[in-house]
């Protein structure tokens, strides 16, 4: 998870819809472009999505903190049945340091989610469980489909990684070409890229990148 710095709120939100475009527009930016669970970039299909479920309750449905910006996979897969999960929005809360998310071996294995404290509390747990869900669940044909299509694009952004770790170690190479391999590795651990959460953990059991990225 990535945090996400929410203004007040950016004008007075008609309480009959939350649609309006500059709302979406304002949402858009402050999620940097990024569906706040699974943290793909470039949603062709985002959603507003309801922090506390808010059916039976007008306040909830049109409260500007309630709303938040993701993707519909992750819409559909948290509906009204999680709750009490990790506020991204708390600024309270380092989320990136609560839960590591870790690429699989290979694309039909699961996507490793877990809390880094032992024991760790509920509300920890609960988002856990959302994100393996975000990032796993394939029990529809339809998420079958959206399961497949992300893996591919996580694996793609892996292997781009991997591929400038390999420039990032190799003596033989040149300096024009190692500043451009770390100006992209750096790019990737930023909030706004796409699934910056699997870079940034990925880093952390990488001493010998970390310390050529360290490098001058
Ligand atoms: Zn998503």
């Amino acid at each position: 998870m990535f945090n996400v710095t929410r203004g007040s709120e950016p004008f007075a939100i008609n309480s009959t819809t939350y649609n309006d475009p500059l709302l979406i527009k304002e949402l858009h930016s402050i999620f940097l472009g990024k569906c706040y669970l699974c943290e793909r970039d470039n949603l062709p299909d985002p959603e507003i999505e309801h922090f506390i479920p808010h059916k039976g309750i007008p306040n909830l449905k049109f409260n500007w903190s309630n709303l938040y910006y993701s993707c519909s996979r992750c819409n559909s897969l948290k509906s009204a049945t999680h709750v009490n999960l990790l506020d991204c929005c708390d600024a309270n809360l380092d989320v990136f340091r609560l839960i590591e998310c870790n690429m699989p071996a290979s694309p039909d294995k699961p996507i490793l989610v877990k809390p880094t404290q032992t024991p760790a509390n509920q509300i920890i747990l609960n988002t856990v469980a959302l994100l393996e869900r975000c990032y796993n669940a394939e029990d529809t044909g339809i998420r079958g489909i959206t399961r497949s299509v992300l893996i591919d694009d996580l694996f793609k952004l892996y292997s781009e990684l991997l591929k400038l770790r390999i420039l990032l170690t190799e003596k033989s190479t040149g300096q024009t070409e190692r500043q451009h391999a770390k100006d992209r590795v750096n790019q990737m651990l930023k909030a706004n890229f796409s699934f910056s959460v699997f870079w940034r953990w990925y880093i952390e059991g990488d001493s010998k990148l970390k310390l050529e990225l360290a490098k001058p």
